[in-house]
């Protein structure tokens, strides 16, 4: 069996492990990310690199990682949450380890894994969409992984939803992911919770107070009945359809992918996404509706995809 590496860097964690080609990880392992620092990054990567290689006969690495990642998929050329700027994490690593590189956007591996081994196994069209803190996308489109002309592409979380709207960090307003993502879920519940104290009771009993409420808590309490938070699970249903058929309109994809750590609650909103999505689609009742499934993967989804993109380099 073919084996390559596949490695997850995000701001807190470096998750990284040896990836068959069924995507099964045959070992696996776990560091600090020295998110500061781009030299110490690309030593640390190398080094769990080198760790693992002397242990199994790989062919390839693959890197996804949280920026933005030129189309050649060499460079690094921003990253809002680690200290890239310009980085040729390539050409750093692939020195390091002797081994051929691939760099990729981590939204982008994650969706590569899901479409090969997970959610969308069987499917040629289909966009994964990460809901977390923001919102991160992959569009895999007649089997291939859609990059764009510059690699910048599937940036999901930033169509902008509402104009004028809630300040991004990206530097533009009313993005969707300030609507649809894990924080803005947290703060419709907080907003929730100081205008309807009464609606809000387990939400106000978990968090202590408006302030004290986390993003836990919110599904803890919605679970639990609790008005507040299930109004919170209704607005976040209600923009992620909204968004899942605008972009229907425009790629038409046989399946949608929900990832990210607000998957974990899908139970609360998935079905709603769903009703929602077939209310609001251009066309509907005269077409198709594409899948909207829940990301099988978890948090290995990333490194599987980033280890089965090096192989097929
Ligand atoms: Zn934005």
């Amino acid at each position: 069996m073919a084996l390559t590496i596949g490695v997850d860097v995000g701001g807190t964690k470096i998750a990284y492990g040896v990836v068959g080609d069924d995507g099964a990880i045959i070992e696996r392992g776990l560091r600090h990310s020295p998110a500061g620092s781009p030299e110490k990054m690309a030593l640390t990567i190398a080094d769990a690199v080198t760790e693992l290689a002397t242990r199994h006969e790989v062919e390839a690495v693959g890197i996804g990682a949280a920026g933005f990642v030129d189309e050649t998929r060499s460079v690094i050329r921003f990253a809002p949450n680690l200290a890239w700027r310009e980085e040729p994490l390539r050409e750093k690593v692939g020195e390091l380890v002797g081994l051929p590189v691939v760099v990729e956007n981590d939204a982008n591996a994650m969706a590569w894994g899901e479409y090969r081994f997970g959610a969308g196994r069987g499917e040629s069209h289909v966009v994964c969409v990460t809901v977390g803190t923001g919102i991160g996308g992959g569009i895999v489109l007649g089997g291939r992984l859609y990059r764009g002309r510059w690699g910048m592409g599937a940036e999901l979380g930033h169509m902008q939803a509402v104009p004028g709207g809630r300040a991004c960090g990206c530097g533009n307003s009313g993005c969707w992911e300030r609507y649809a993502s894990g924080s803005s879920l947290l703060m419709e519940a907080k907003d929730n919770a100081q205008a309807d104290p009464e609606g809000a009771e387990h939400l106000l009993r978990l968090g202590g107070s408006v302030e004290g409420i986390q993003g836990e808590h919110v599904t803890e309490a919605a679970r639990l009945g609790d008005r507040a938070a299930l109004a919170a699970f209704e607005s976040l249903a209600g923009w992620l359809a909204q968004g899942l058929a605008d972009m229907a309109a425009v790629l038409d994809p046989g399946c949608f992918i929900i990832g990210g750590g607000v998957s974990g609650a899908a139970d609360l909103f998935v079905d709603r996404v769903r009703e929602e999505f077939a209310a609001r689609l251009t066309g509907r009742g005269h077409r198709p509706l594409a899948e909207i499934r829940v990301a099988e993967m978890g948090p290995s989804a990333g490194l599987v995809g980033a280890g089965d993109l090096a192989r097929l380099r």
